[in-house]
C-alpha cells in the first residue's frame, strides 16, 4: 500500500519543544492521532544520532517514527514495528562514494587546527558526519573558506553545513558527504516508499532545514522559528519559485499557537485539508 502521506520532521525545536516558546497542550495528541493511521508514515530528519533520537522519544514522549534519517541525514534507519532500527546499507552506498574512500579519521586529520573550530563529542560523530562547534557570532565565511580549501585538497565531495543553536547559543558545523543532506535523505525515503512528491511534506525550524524548506517538496516552517530564518526561508522559496509550497505556521489552528508540533499540524492541514478528519 502506498502511503497517503509521508511526514518528515526535523526534531529539535520542530517536534521537540525545547525552545523558549510554549507548546500547546493539544498539539502532541493531535500529531499522535495523525501518525497513528497506517497510511501516514512518519520520518524524523535530524542532526541527532540514533541514541539521542531514542532519548528524545522517551524524554518528550514523541510518537514512534517509521524511519529516522539521523546524523543530519548521513544515516537512515527503518525503525520497524518491533523497533529493530535496521540501517539502510543502500543509503551508505549511495553517499559513501562522495568521500572517495576517505574515512572520518582521514577528514578529521585534514581539518585539524582550524582556528575557532572545536570537535564535538564522540556521540555527535558518525561514520559519515564530522561535527564541530564554533562561536555563534563568528565570521562564518572565513571558517567555511578554510574548510572548503582543505576538503578540496582531499578531493572529497563534501557538504559543509553551518547552523546556530539559538538556545546556548553556539555555532554548529557539520561536514557530510555531498549527497548526505537532509534533502537527499528525505528524497531517498520518499522514493523507497514510492510516495508521490505531492504527498510528501517536510517540517523544520532552522538553518540546516533551509535547503529542504526551499526545496522541491511541500514544506512547513514552525512558528517558533526565528524571524531571520523565516525571512531566509521565504526569500529562498521565492527565488526557487516555490513560495506556494512553503507554509509559514502562524498559530490559530484549533486555538493552538503554531509552535513545534502545533505548527506541523497546522501546515499538514493547510496542504492536505482531508487531514482535518484524520486528526479527529
Ligand atoms: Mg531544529
Amino acid at each position: 500500500m502506498t502511503p497517503s502521506l509521508l511526514l518528515c520532521c526535523d526534531l529539535d525545536r520542530t517536534l521537540i519543544p525545547n525552545g523558549p516558546q510554549p507548546l500547546s497542550d493539544q498539539a502532541m495528541p493531535c500529531l499522535r492521532r495523525l501518525v497513528s493511521r497506517p497510511d501516514v508514515k512518519l520520518a524524523f530528519v535530524t542532526g541527532r544520532s540514533r541514541h539521542l533520537v531514542e532519548r528524545a522519544i522517551a524524554r518528550w514522549d514523541l510518537p514512534m517514527p517509521d524511519y529516522v534519517a539521523g546524523d543530519v541525514g548521513s544515516t537512515i534507519y527503518d525503525v520497524g514495528p518491533q523497533q529493530t532500527w535496521t540501517p539502510w546499507d543502500t543509503w551508505d552506498l549511495a553517499i559513501g562514494s562522495d568521500w572517495r574512500g576517505r574515512t572520518h579519521a582521514d577528514l578529521r586529520a585534514a581539518l585539524a587546527g582550524i582556528p575557532d573550530l572545536a570537535l564535538q563529542g564522540e556521540d555527535r560523530q558518525s561514520r559519515f558526519k564530522l561535527s564541530y562547534t564554533a562561536p555563534a557570532d563568528i565570521d562564518t565565511s572565513s571558517i567555511l573558506r578554510a574548510l572548503s580549501a582543505r576538503l578540496d585538497s582531499l578531493d572529497v565531495a563534501a557538504e559543509v553545513i553551518w547552523s546556530v543553536d539559538e538556545t546556548i547559543p553556539v555555532g554548529l558545523v557539520d561536514i557530510l558527504p555531498k549527497s548526505a543532506t537532509k534533502q537527499g535523505a528525505v528524497e531517498f525515503i520518499r522514493s523507497h516508499l514510492d510516495v508521490p512528491p505531492a504527498r510528501t511534506v517536510f517540517a523544520g525550524d532552522s538553518g540546516n532545514d533551509l535547503p529542504v524548506l526551499a526545496g522541491p517538496l511541500k514544506a512547513i516552517l514552525v512558528a517558533n522559528a526565528t524571524s531571520e530564518v523565516r525571512a531566509q526561508a521565504r526569500h529562498l522559496a521565492e527565488v526557487a519559485g516555490k513560495s506556494g509550497d512553503l507554509y509559514l505556521a502562524k498559530g490559530g489552528y484549533r486555538g493552538m499557537n503554531g509552535n513545534y508540533a502545533a505548527g506541523v499540524i497546522e501546515g499538514v492541514v493547510h496542504f492536505f485539508p482531508e487531514a482535518e478528519d484524520w486528526i479527529g
